[in-house]
């Protein structure tokens, strides 16, 4: 089986990529170097996501994935975007953050709102690829549901009925925004061989 290294320490975003992935050997970077960190300095999804998979890549000299997500809330100008897993303060807590959501967006009606993934491929010697995937949903009033991570409590999807915690790993992965883009890398990675 053929190792994938995924520049990550998020076990649900690693779980997304297992799911998508059977035929290869899925590893998490921690698995390979203790505390790896990149300074998301960039302000784009794209620009932080090519941070992570060069820095990666470079470090370990070898094929590396990685990806950058987040959150944009229409009514709140694209909040949290970029910024999506610290919005409530420097350290990641979800539920604060989806506190701090809800209560910035209060009593709006339009609660539309879009997930973002882009994934990049880095590897010594060959130029960065990237892959976006989206899907639109409405923020909930309230968390719905126990699956998933970050905002999938009160993320809610008109064409399941149910909010994306509300689906398990397989579902999510083929209706969201991760689940897209890595399945175009996948294509991408097949077309290569
Ligand atoms: P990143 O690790 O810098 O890409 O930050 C991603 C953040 O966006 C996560 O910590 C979550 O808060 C949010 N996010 C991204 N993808 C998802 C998802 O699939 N479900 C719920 N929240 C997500």
């Amino acid at each position: 089986m053929e190792d994938i290294v995924i520049a990550s320490n998020n076990k649900g975003k690693i779980n997304d990529f297992r799911v998508i992935f059977p035929d290869y050997n899925v590893i998490g970077i921690t698995e390979l170097i203790e505390d790896f960190d990149v300074e998301e300095t960039g302000h784009t999804f794209e620009a932080n996501a090519k941070l992570k998979s060069e820095a990666a890549a470079k470090a370990l000299n070898k094929r590396v994935i990685a990806d950058d997500s987040g959150l944009e809330v229409f009514a709140l100008g694209g909040e949290p975007g970029i910024y999506s897993a610290r919005y409530a303060g420097t350290e990641k807590n979800d539920d604060a953050n989806i506190d701090k959501l809800l209560t910035n967006l209060g009593d709006e009606i339009n609660r539309a709102a879009q997930f973002v993934c882009v994934i990049s491929m880095s590897a010594p010697g060959e130029e960065t690829v990237q892959f976006k995937g989206t899907v639109e949903g409405e923020i909930t009033l309230s968390k719905i549901g126990e699956q998933g991570f970050g905002y999938d409590p009160i993320f809610y999807l008109d064409d399941k009925n149910k909010t994306m915690a509300q689906l398990t790993a397989e579902e999510k992965s083929e209706v969201s925004h991760r689940g897209k883009a890595i399945e175009k890398l996948r294509q991408y990675l097949e077309g290569e061989q």
